[in-house]
């Protein structure tokens, strides 16, 4: 990133947690909001993926790790550790798969039950593939589940990267403010 530096490290940290049914983009997510760019690819990988940007927050740089799932969640088996210390989780779906959409309130109870007690995370449900014709969810359905999930809400696409750092410095700011 820009920032980098030697001393990266000493910058305070914001976790996020990507959750989401397999093929959704989350991956594609935290590759382009990290390294700008789009790889049409399909790749699965095993354990954890960990994607690293440095933002400026007000006067303070931070860096914001985005952990991705590497395709552990055709299981619903993300060991604890995935969950420690996060302080933000944007839930996925792919605005042309109505079961990605049905599942995000599966996803917000597995996140429940591993969460630490007393943990607290600001959540983004996050609609993603807008750049697709053929929507099988719309804006205000997503918009309406995230009301009633006392969540943020954004439709953005991986692809063309529409609205995605607007989003995700929305979701950093929301957490930054809040400690
Ligand atoms: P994950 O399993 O949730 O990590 O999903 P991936 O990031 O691996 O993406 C699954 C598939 O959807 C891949 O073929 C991506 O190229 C594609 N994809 C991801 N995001 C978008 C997007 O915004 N638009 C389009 N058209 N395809 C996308
Ligand atoms: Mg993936």
């Amino acid at each position: 990133s820009s920032f980098a530096s030697k001393n990266d490290h000493l910058f305070p940290k914001v976790k996020v947690l990507m959750l989401g049914d397999a093929g959704v983009g989350k991956t594609s997510i935290s590759r382009r909001l990290t390294e700008e760019e789009f790889h049409p690819s399909y790749v699965h990988t095993v354990g954890i993926d960990f994607f690293e940007k440095a933002i400026q927050i007000h006067d303070q740089i931070v860096r914001l790790q985005l952990w991705d799932t590497a395709g552990q969640e055709r299981f619903h088996s993300l060991i604890r550790p995935y969950y420690r210390g996060a302080s933000g989780v944007v839930l996925v779906y792919d605005v042309t798969d109505r079961n990605s959409f049905n599942n995000i309130q599966e996803w917000m109870e597995t996140l429940r039950e591993n969460l630490n007690l007393g943990q607290i995370t600001d959540t983004l449900i996050m609609g993603n593939k807008t750049d697709l014709v053929g929507r099988r969810v719309s804006s205000a359905e997503g918009r309406t589940l995230a009301q009633r999930q006392n969540c943020a809400f954004a439709e953005v696409s991986a692809k063309d990267g529409n609205n995605l750092e607007t989003s995700f410095m929305g979701l950093a700011q929301r957490i930054w403010n809040r400690r």
